[in-house]
C-alpha cells in the first residue's frame, strides 16, 4: 500500500497528474471571521493567487460584482450546472442559499500551477476531502478562527447588512464550524489581517515551493 507521499508522485518524482500541477489551497472558517478580508489582503501583496470564484444562488450585496466576488445565478441555472458535474462541491449554506466552485477554472489554474485558493463552507471543505483522491488533486486545508468566540459575535453582529433572522443563523453555523477546527492542517488566528495574510502565504508558499 502506497504512502499518502508515494502515492501522489509518479516514477519521476514529478507530481502524478497532468492535470494538476499544483496543490489546492482551502480556507475555511466561521462566518464573519474575515476570510474575505485575509484573502483580499493576501492578493494585494501576492496578486498572483488566484482564488476560484464561487456560483451562489444568493442577491448579491451592494458593491459586489458578477464574475468577481461570485457568478451569481438562479436556483434552476445552478441545478442545471450541478446535474451536469460543473460543480468539485456544493453547499446549502445557513439554510438559505446553494454555493458551488466551478471545477474547470479550478482545474486550469492548478495545471499551469497558479497558487490556487478555495474559499468555502465547512461542508464544502468536507466534501472536498472526499473527492480529492478521485480527482488527484493535492489539498491543504487552511482553517481561519477568530481571536475569540466573543470577538466572531461582535463581527458578525456589527456587519449590520442582515436581518436578525439571517445574523442568528450565522451565529448557529459559527459555533458549529468553530468545533470542527481540528479537521484541518493549519490554522491561523485572524487577530490582524495582514498577520494572517502574511500567514496564509507562507502557507501558500510552502505547498508551491515558493521561497517566501
Ligand atoms: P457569503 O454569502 O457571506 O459570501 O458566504 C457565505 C458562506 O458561503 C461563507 O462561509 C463562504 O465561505 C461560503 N462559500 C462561498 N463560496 C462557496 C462555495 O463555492 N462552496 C461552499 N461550500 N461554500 C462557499
Amino acid at each position: 500500500e502506497a504512502t499518502k507521499e508515494g502515492a501522489a508522485e509518479a516514477d519521476n518524482g514529478q507530481p502524478k497528474s497532468s492535470m494538476h500541477g499544483g496543490r489546492l489551497v482551502v480556507v475555511t472558517g466561521p462566518a464573519g471571521v474575515g476570510k474575505g478580508t485575509v484573502e483580499t489582503a493576501l492578493r494585494k501583496k501576492h496578486p498572483e493567487v488566484w482564488v476560484s470564484v464561487s456560483a451562489t444562488t444568493r442577491k448579491p450585496r451592494p458593491g459586489e460584482v458578477n464574475g468577481v466576488n461570485y457568478w451569481f445565478m438562479s436556483e434552476p441555472e445552478f441545478a442545471a450546472k450541478e446535474n451536469n458535474g460543473e460543480f468539485l462541491e456544493t453547499a446549502l449554506v445557513h439554510g438559505m442559499a446553494h454555493y458551488g466552485t466551478p471545477l474547470k477554472p479550478l482545474e486550469e489554474h492548478l495545471a499551469e500551477s497558479t497558487p490556487t485558493i478555495l474559499e468555502i463552507d465547512l461542508q464544502g471543505a468536507r466534501r472536498v476531502k472526499q473527492r480529492a483522491a478521485e480527482l488527484g488533486l493535492e489539498v491543504v486545508y487552511v482553517f481561519i478562527a477568530p481571536p475569540s468566540f466573543d470577538e466572531l459575535i461582535h463581527r458578525l453582529i456589527s456587519r449590520g447588512t442582515e436581518t436578525e433572522e439571517q445574523r442568528n443563523r450565522r451565529l448557529a453555523t459559527a459555533k458549529v464550524e468553530l468545533a470542527a477546527e481540528s479537521e484541518f492542517d493549519v490554522t491561523i488566528v485572524n487577530d490582524n489581517v495582514d498577520r494572517a495574510a502574511d500567514e496564509l502565504w507562507s502557507v501558500i508558499a510552502r505547498e508551491y515551493g515558493i521561497n517566501a
